[in-house]
């Protein structure tokens, strides 16, 4: 194939990465085993990241943007898959180490991709992309610890409104749990409820600094935030509850003590999307199937083209993005 096709490029300006539309060849794509026509990529925070150069994702430049496909294998040097094969790409270093999906065409690893799941579209997966399938992680993660229990207290969403919050709002309301939302924009309330939220928290009292032992609420939580609000939701967590954190939004410190640790014997689960195996992949997607509502994902999906990720990158990374976004990469 000789076609050349535009791509979002991340590449070095004046010393730092930054990311601008080229076109290039499927020639010069990885010599990967597996060629698949992108129908859609998606926005998540670390592509706004990348594209802003405000965080260093590109560890090798220039680099193809994009941490997330859907599409359909055209051609394949793997027995694995088949021209014609629907599959679902997340994470595994794309736009950090490995070329990524913004763009028309990209030859990946055979064992990075796994089936398109009948349940969705090649556009819902991406309105799921990696925000949704972590907040899938983190509730498995959750409901493997074993200490939060459908109808029994409160399960906390920091980040709320966001893509991973929003995700995990919908999918632990359809298990059961009463989810208290902490968001900072509280014109999302009626949405947030749409999705299952019953309790709110300003999230302003969550970034105050708090004493190392608060009064216990929580007794499972999925923090996307980072920061002082995961320490103010581990010192607020009953005992034995845990909280998967997967975000820094907030911030990459943790600025807490380890008392609700070792006098509570709180948990704090680290979850990490890139580099799941297949195993939890597959889980993760098999509860979005079974209890990710459509009319709600539909709700927290807008589909953009893939000329608007400059300013879609910069109005992620500065917190104004609601729900999840579709990329239209053709
Ligand atoms: P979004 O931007 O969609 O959501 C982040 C949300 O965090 C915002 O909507 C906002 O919620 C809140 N927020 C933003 N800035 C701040 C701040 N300064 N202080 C407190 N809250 C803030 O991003 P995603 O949902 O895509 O990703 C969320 C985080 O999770 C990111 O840090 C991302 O890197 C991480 N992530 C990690 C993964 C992993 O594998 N570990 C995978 C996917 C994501 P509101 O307006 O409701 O307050």
């Amino acid at each position: 194939m000789t076609e050349t096709f535009r791509a979002m490029v991340i590449d070095a300006v004046d010393g730092k990465p930054k990311g601008a539309f080229r076109d290039i060849s499927v020639a010069d794509l990885p010599d990967h085993d597996v060629l698949v026509e992108i129908a859609c990529s998606t926005l998540n925070y670390k592509d706004g990241l990348a594209i802003t150069g405000k965080g260093r994702i590109a560890r090798r430049m220039p680099m193809m943007g994009g941490v997330d496909l859907s599409g359909t294998v055209l051609e394949s040097r793997s027995p694995e898959w088949k021209p014609g094969d629907k599959v679902v790409l997340n994470g595994w270093g794309l736009s950090e180490t490995e070329w990524g999906a913004y763009g028309r065409y990209q030859r990946v690893k055979p064992e990075w991709l796994i089936p398109l799941p009948d349940a969705f579209s090649m556009e819902q997966a991406m309105a799921i992309g990696t925000a949704g399938y972590t907040s899938a992680l983190c509730v498995d993660a959750l409901e493997k610890w074993g200490t939060i229990k459908p109808g029994e207290g409160e399960v906390l969403v920091t980040g709320a409104a966001g893509g991973v919050g929003s995700v995990a709002i919908a999918l632990l309301a359809a298990r059961g749990y009463n989810v208290t939302a902490s968001t900072g924009r509280p014109e999302t309330h009626d949405y947030l409820a749409s999705l299952g939220a019953t309790n709110f928290v300003d999230r302003a009292t969550l970034a105050e600094k708090g004493g190392p032992l608060q009064k216990e609420r929580w007794t499972g939580g999925v923090d996307s935030v980072g920061s002082t609000t995961l320490v103010n939701a581990l010192a607020q967590t009953v005992r034995g509850g845990a909280i998967a954190a997967c975000g820094l939004a907030g911030g990459a410190d943790l600025p807490g003590t380890v008392l609700p640790h070792i006098l509570r014997a709180v948990t704090l689960i680290g979850v990490d999307s890139v580099f799941a195996t297949r195993e939890q992949r597959m889980s993760a997607w098999a509860r979005l199937a079974r209890d990710l509502d459509k009319a709600k994902l539909g709700s927290m999906t807008t589909v953009e083209p893939m000329s608007n990720l400059p300013r879609l990158a910069e109005d992620i990374v500065a917190g104004r993005i609601r729900g999840r976004v579709v990329i239209d990469v053709m």
